[in-house]
């Protein structure tokens, strides 16, 4: 391929290159951009959804303390019947599903009355730390989460039942089962998703009371930033590093009445999975979109750089006259390739100019005008490899020293001229007149036979005769005529014989021609 088409490629392959480069940092950027996007709504949502689980949980804990609160009034309004005391706590452990199981005791822990599930427990003191604290402190409370007698981990929620009279007279209370099924357990449990996210639940001593993987529940986790954030009251989002060393996008909150904290959390790989799935599908659909706007901008490329490109390669044949012609034609649709095109042809019409100039002047005589020696030796070259006959009539001015002694140098070159003129209007158009040197002439006539050629020269002479030279008066001229190859088949040989002829003239009493015989290429051969 050759340097212009290079130089056009390289133009359209650098806008190529351009645009893949800008469609590739835009493509980088916006997965950058969204990225970031997806991370921080991931966070957010999690947030989101920590906070409305710990809300719900708030809500519902407050409720049940609202119930129990309510049973306490009404037990203490019947003291101290106790068929009333079973019909409450029963009433309290069957209308919802709330407790797994509803004790009244005593002020002394004894159980007064219980639910179906602890009916082994009446008349028993119960000494679980739940109830140990309930009757210590005596006021609504909730209980840290702790193992029962059988190891089933639950909390207590209570409330004291005060008489009317202001004696303390025990305490209502209902067991939650934390690994049992029950509305708090639908409510914190459970929330795992296909994407791989997850929730769990921690008390204040960091043990995981919620937790989809089941084998850690009753498990303190020691670093956690989200639990330890949740634990302060806090709600917000981060990312962390979980057990696994899986890296999460959590949010956390607070549950108040149970000192809890809720993370809800997703792994970053799925969420960016997810990510690398649009941005794939997004490059696919502007696939199509961007091969076009590549194609158009190879051929905007293509159709800018051709003016320039078929300018640059005709630059390489500046020497051949149809470059012009081929410079012309060429379509230069934009301002900078048109003036280009102008500057171009300027300088190559200049070249031609001066290089036309230059020839001519390599085979011109500068004082008359005519074809100097160096132009006879071109057309004898040319004559000879187009083998075109010619023939030559030689001519020499008589006694010519003469003219320059009585006139001047000056008016002898006055002569040169005019004589010059004389012999362009004696010959033919297709004929050259040449001069040799000095006073001494040649006319150069091709296809002409030998017997035409002495009837010019004859004319010529003649002409000369009678023509008034300025100042000088008349003068004459001696002519040789021989032509190739009816005298000799080498050019050289003929261009002396003519002259051999001219030498014969002047012997014979000047001002008359002579032509070679056909018979002297015998002579002269021999
Ligand atoms: P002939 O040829 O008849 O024998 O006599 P001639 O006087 O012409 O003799 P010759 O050819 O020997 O002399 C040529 C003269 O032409 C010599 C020189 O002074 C003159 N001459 C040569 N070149 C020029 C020129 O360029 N200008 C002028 N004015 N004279 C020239
Ligand atoms: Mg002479
Ligand atoms: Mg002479």
């Amino acid at each position: 391929m050759s340097t212009v088409e290079n130089g056009g490629i390289t133009v359209v392959s650098l806008a190529l290159l351009g645009t893949l480069v800008a469609v590739f940092n835009m493509f980088i950027t916006s997965a950058k951009l969204q990225k970031q996007a997806l991370i921080e709504s991931t966070l957010q949502s999690n947030e989101a959804y920590a906070s409305k689980l710990a809300d719900s949980t708030q809500l519902f804990l407050e409720n049940t303390q609202l119930e129990l609160a309510y049973s306490a009034n009404e037990i203490a309004k019947h003291w101290p019947d106790h068929s009333y005391f079973e019909e409450e706590v029963s009433r309290l452990s069957e209308k919802n599903r709330v407790f797994n199981s509803v004790v009244f005791t005593n002020e002394s822990g004894i159980v007064l009355s219980s639910s179906d599930r602890a009916s082994e427990l009446r008349g028993q003191v119960l000494r679980s730390p739940g109830n140990i604290q309930a009757l210590a402190e005596r006021r609504p409370l909730m209980s840290q989460p702790y193992e029962s007698q059988i190891g089933n981990l639950l909390v207590l929620i209570s409330h004291p039942v005060y008489h009317n009279d202001g004696r303390y007279l025990g305490y209502i209370g209902g067991t939650i089962y934390l690994e049992e099924d029950n509305i708090l357990s639908r409510l914190l449990d459970e929330h795992h998703y296909k994407d791989g996210s997850y929730t769990y639940v921690a008390d204040s001593h960091r043990r995981l009371l919620y937790h989809p993987d089941k084998s850690r529940l009753g498990t303190t986790v020691e670093a956690n930033t989200a639990i330890s954030l949740a634990l302060s009251g806090a709600t917000g989002a981060l990312r962390i590093v979980n057990s696994k060393n899986i890296e999460m996008l959590s949010g956390y909150a607070y549950i108040p009445a149970a000192q809890w904290a809720v993370v809800s959390q997703r792994p970053i790989e799925s969420t960016l999975q997810a990510h690398e799935g649009l941005m794939r599908k997004i490059f696919l659909h502007s696939l199509p979109f961007n091969l076009g706007i590549l194609a158009l901008i190879w051929l905007c490329g293509w159709w800018i750089s051709n003016p320039l490109r078929q300018l640059a390669r005709n630059a390489k044949n500046m020497k051949q006259r149809a470059t012009i012609q081929r410079i012309e034609r060429i379509p230069t649709w934009y301002f900078e390739a048109n003036e280009l095109k102008k500057a171009f042809l300027y300088g190559l019409q200049n070249i031609h100019d001066h290089v036309g100039q230059l020839r001519q002047d390599v085979h011109t005589d500068p004082l008359t005008g005519l074809h100097n020696r160096r132009s006879l030796e071109h057309i004898l070259e040319k004559c000879e490899r187009s083998n075109t006959p010619f023939a030559i009539i030689y001519l020499d001015i008589d006694h010519f020293k003469r003219v320059n002694d009585t006139y001047g140098h000056d008016i002898g070159d006055e002569v040169l001229k005019e004589l010059a003129l004389i012999m362009q209007h004696s010959s033919r158009e297709q004929d050259l007149s040449i001069r040799l040197g000095g006073e001494e002439f040649l006319v150069f006539l091709p296809d002409c036979p030998l017997n035409r050629a002495s009837e010019i020269a004859e004319r010529l002479r003649i002409n000369v005769e009678n023509h008034p030279f300025e100042q000088v008066g008349h003068i004459t001229i001696s002519l040789g005529v021989a032509a190739w190859p009816a005298h000799h088949h080498d050019t050289a040989f003929v261009l002396k014989l003519a002259d051999n002829m001219m030498y014969a003239a002047k012997q014979g009493g000047r001002n008359q021609v002579r032509t070679a015989p056909v018979s002297e290429l015998t002579n002269s051969d021999a």
